[in-house]
Parts: C-alpha cells; sequence; structure tokens
C-alpha cells in the first residue's frame, strides 16, 4: 500500500493550527517525506515515526520548505545516540542559492546528502519505487517531484512553482496531483510567475490527465471554499483540499 500523509499544507507562514509544507509517502512501511518547513517536525512526530524516515527531499531553500530541518537533524542526532537509528537519513536538496547545502552536509552524523541537480538527470531508482525530479518555475532553484511504481506515475509534487508550459507534460498521466495552489485569482497577473491560484492548478490536472487533485500550499488568509469552487470549475477529476493529518491511499 502507498499512503500519503499531510503534515502541513501552508507557505509562508502557518496557521495557529498548521505548518508549512511537509508531506510522508508511505510505501509498504518506507517513508518518503517531502519537504520540512516551519512547524512540520510537531507533525511529523504526531502522524509519522520520524525514526524510521529513509528519505526526505527538499524542494528548494525557502524557509517554509526547510526550516524545521534544524529540529529533525538534532532528533535523529539523539536517536542515532540511543541506538534508535543507525543509519543516516538520505536529504536530496538543491544546490543553492542558501548556505544550507554546506550546513547539511557538515551533519554526516545524521544527513547524506545528494544534490537535486545531480539527481534529476535520472530516474531514481529504489527498487520498490522510483523518484524523478524536475526544474519549475520559482523566484530561485525549485524541483517538483514524482513518485513512481514500476515507472508508472503516481504521485507528482509540483513544489513551488508558476504555471509554465511544459509543466503539464512533466505532471502527465499521474494518478495523483499535488499541485500548490497559494494565490487568489486577482493576484496571478502579478506573482504568477512564482505561484499558481487553484484554477491554475486546477487546468494543470487537467492538462496532466492526472485522475486525482490535491491543492496544497495555501496562503492562510486565502478562502478555501472558494479556492475550490475555481478548481472544479476547471477540472473533472476528484478534487482534495489538503490538511494536516489528511490521508489519500494512492494505491491500495
Ligand atoms: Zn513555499
Ligand atoms: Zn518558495
Amino acid at each position: 500500500m502507498v499512503e500519503l500523509t499531510i503534515l502541513g499544507n501552508y507557505g509562508p507562514y502557518a496557521t495557529a493550527q498548521g505548518a508549512c509544507s511537509g508531506y510522508i509517502i508511505n510505501t509498504d512501511g518506507f517513508q518518503i517525506m517531502l519537504d520540512c518547513g516551519h512547524g512540520v517536525f510537531s507533525k511529523l512526530q504526531k502522524y509519522a515515526d520520524y525514526a524510521s524516515l529513509g528519505i526526505l527531499v527538499i524542494t528548494h531553500l525557502h524557509p517554509d520548505h526547510y526550516g524545521d530541518i534544524y529540529c529533525l537533524r538534532q532528533a535523529l542526532k539523539y536517536q542515532m545516540r540511543e541506538g534508535k537509528r543507525k543509519e543516516p537519513l538520505y536529504v536530496y536538496l538543491p544546490e543553492g542559492p542558501h548556505p544550507l547545502l554546506d550546513e547539511v552536509k557538515n551533519w554526516d552524523d545524521v544527513f547524506t546528502v545528494i544534490s537535486l541537480e545531480d539527481a534529476m538527470k535520472t530516474v531514481n531508482d529504489f527498487n520498490l519505487f522510483q523518484l524523478r525530479f524536475f526544474r519549475v518555475q520559482h523566484q530561485l532553484p525549485a524541483y517538483g517531484v514524482q513518485f513512481q511504481r514500476n515507472g508508472q506515475p503516481v504521485l507528482t509534487y509540483t513544489g513551488d512553482t508558476g504555471w509554465f508550459p511544459e509543466l503539464a507534460g512533466l505532471c502527465a498521466g499521474s494518478r495523483y496531483l499535488l499541485a500548490e495552489a497559494s494565490l487568489r485569482e486577482y493576484e496571478v497577473a502579478e506573482r504568477g510567475a512564482n505561484h499558481m491560484s487553484a484554477r491554475q492548478a486546477a487546468q494543470l490536472a487537467q492538462s496532466a490527465g492526472a485522475e486525482n487533485l490535491i491543492l496544497t500550499h495555501f496562503f492562510p488568509e486565502n478562502n478555501l471554499h472558494q479556492q475550490q469552487r475555481e478548481a472544479e470549475q476547471n477540472y473533472d477529476g476528484k478534487i482534495y483540499m489538503s490538511g494536516t493529518g489528511k490521508k489519500y491511499i494512492l494505491e491500495p
């Protein structure tokens, strides 16, 4: 079984009960974490077993996607000292522009770092599943992630991105599309280079032929009912509004 758990779904800051970007894919007990933004580590302890995390992917170096890696590092360090964890965590992250990469490389007691610039050149095959990374359009180097089983796209996560013509092809055929919907519609003209609205996320899901759309990365002031309506008007598939603690069976 492959299950997706939402740990946090806000950006660039979270609500009182929420957290910024953080998602767990659990595939037959192997856990892949996508992003580790502000507030995510406390949710991680509630909804998953962090001591057994296998892979962490940081899609880009904005704090709402990596801020809690500092908590995670400390927690893993003590888990290893206590003998509850033996192996370092594989961390995929961009090479810049923040010096975070150097910091994380220095934490080689708990992390083994892999550059997304290198990883995007190939399909990363872990036998049970494959990970494919692709560049998206954002203020700084940013990546989307596709989780595949037997080479078939199961989940594609856009990370933070504006809409661009190639994006539908990169997400094509995915059973689930986890797409950012940061913007209110009237903001698209000004900020659409770096983020999408719910309408754009829905149009992306439609043109990519995705069977299910999960909207995420909400600005806390957004009206989620309105965003859902805007998405429904532009997409024939099933729409889910993400929320902390929500789980989705990606593959039975
Ligand atoms: Zn963000
Ligand atoms: Zn960002």
